[in-house]
């Protein structure tokens, strides 16, 4: 219950310091934290909010799940501290960068790349031209894209998929447009394990689903789609997410907590509107509905606000 505990004993000292910096290290090299989720599962908590990158030990191989080129240096550091089996294959949640970028760290091994059709497009329309600004940009934040190359899906896929390795059943899912223009999700029943990418964030206001200045993000139907997952029923212990930490054995909780807040702050968003506030003034007086109120990233907040407040205005979800 490491992560339940990280919850309470966070300290106020470092929630400042956390806040403060965030948005500048977001995308610089940000500490990864190991967190042994199931047997054989382990999740690098970033800890600094940006994107979390879990990988899969088997006799047969590795499987990692979500990559950030700033940060996978240390997932690949984690993975061969535990074995010197290769990364056999790696898959994106979505296409944004922080997801999507880091399989050059994992070229050595040739690992099968396995994307939704969706984030392949995306990657091809969007990623690659971000990757290579960022590239060739000053900005210090992405001072990691320096001399790397964005590595792209050699696998596309529609529905759904099963991969068979090393005794485990890793059940692959397109669960559709929500977060992004479709998030997947990986489901390892042995281990009672689903990997959420940015479809679940756990004390953390959610992202936008940007990239490369596209906001992705569709309240109602990523509502819908966390309806979908919980509709399943599945034996799961642990929801692993896309940013924040992860909570073991919270279970189902974290699915209820995600699509709470989505239906809450929206209902807050429409009163505001309807006594007459701008979206302004929305974003400078909101004030956080107890029980959302620790979440982090008061940036990733004032923009989802404006998300609230289009969506709303313009079909009323
Ligand atoms: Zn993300």
């Amino acid at each position: 219950m490491a992560a339940v505990l990280l919850r309470s004993m966070l300290p106020l000292a470092g929630i400042a310091l956390w806040l403060n910096f965030w948005p500048v290290w977001a995308h610089a090299q940000a500490r990864m934290e190991s967190v042994k989720v199931a047997e054989d599962v382990y999740t690098m908590v970033n800890s600094e909010g940006s994107s979390n990158s879990t990988f899969v030990v088997t006799e047969e191989g590795v499987l990692v799940f979500d990559t950030h080129i700033a940060t996978a240096d240390q997932t690949l550091a984690a993975i061969r501290k535990l074995t010197d089996k290769k990364v056999v294959y790696l898959l994106s949640s979505h296409s944004a960068g922080d997801h999507a970028t880091g399989g050059w760290h994992f070229r050595e091994d040739k690992p099968v790349y396995i994307a939704t059709k969706n984030q392949v497009r995306d990657l091809y329309l969007y990623g690659a031209k971000e990757f290579a600004e960022r590239k060739a940009s000053n900005d210090p934040r992405y001072a990691a894209h320096i001399g790397k190359e964005l590595i792209l899906p050699t696998v596309g896929f529609d529905g759904s998929l099963t991969i068979y390795l090393g005794g485990l059943t890793f059940q692959v899912t397109a669960e559709g447009y929500g977060h992004s223009s479709g998030d997947l999700t990986v489901y390892v029943p042995q281990r009672r394990v689903m990997l959420m990418g940015d479809l679940l964030n756990t004390e953390i206001h959610p992202g936008q689903g940007e990239m490369a200045g596209v906001y992705f993000s569709q309240v109602q139907s990523w509502i819908e789609v966390l309806d979908r997952i919980m509709q399943r029923n599945l034996p799961v212990d642990t929801y692993v997410p896309g940013h924040g930490p992860v909570h073991l054995g919270r279970g189902v909780e974290d699915l209820k907590e995600q699509k709470n807040y989505f239906v809450v702050m929206r209902g807050e968003v429409a009163k505001m509107i309807q006594a007459g506030k701008s979206l302004e003034q929305i974003q400078e007086e909101f004030e956080v509905p107890q029980g959302f109120s620790p979440y982090q990233s008061p940036d990733r907040l004032k923009n989802f606000l404006r998300l609230f407040y289009n969506q709303l205005i313009e079909k009323g979800l």
